[in-house]
């Protein structure tokens, strides 16, 4: 059911100031950048072959990212998992006991759907279920 890591999801301050690690020193080429206004985010996504960087810059205080930043640093804040028929494995995980944060798919970066699963229920990890919808995702 889990196809591949779609992408590191990585809480940063500035993306101006963290783009170059990525672009300049790893070489890896810059998908673009794109803000989700429900989520108050700047968003980078960096092509790693069949998976991505997500770079997350927080626009307003009240971002969860922010908040996250506040508490733990910069860092790597979640990983995604790409999916098919994402309500179908929502559903599956519940089944599961997984606590999910939605239960139902948001729209989320690069137009893809998604949902995340508790940390509690995860080891620890912020896990994300993306289903990508469309070309060139
Ligand atoms: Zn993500």
């Amino acid at each position: 059911m889990i196809k591949k890591i779609d992408h590191i999801g990585i809480a940063v301050k500035s993306l101006e100031q963290a783009l170059p690690f990525y672009t300049d020193v790893l070489g890896l080429p810059l998908l673009g950048i794109e803000e989700v206004e429900s989520e108050k985010l700047r968003v980078a996504f960096l092509k790693i072959s069949e998976s991505k960087i997500e770079l997350l810059e927080p626009t307003s205080p009240e971002s969860t990212v922010a908040k996250y930043i506040e508490k733990r640093g910069e860092g790597i804040h979640h990983v995604a998992l790409g999916v098919d028929s994402i309500q179908d494995r929502i559903n599956e995980m519940k089944e599961k006991g997984i606590q999910m944060i939605q239960d139902e798919p948001k729209t989320g970066a690069g137009n893809a759907l998604v949902a995340f699963m508790h940390p509690k229920s995860a080891g620890g990890v912020l896990v994300e279920l993306c289903e990508k919808k469309g070309l060139n995702q």
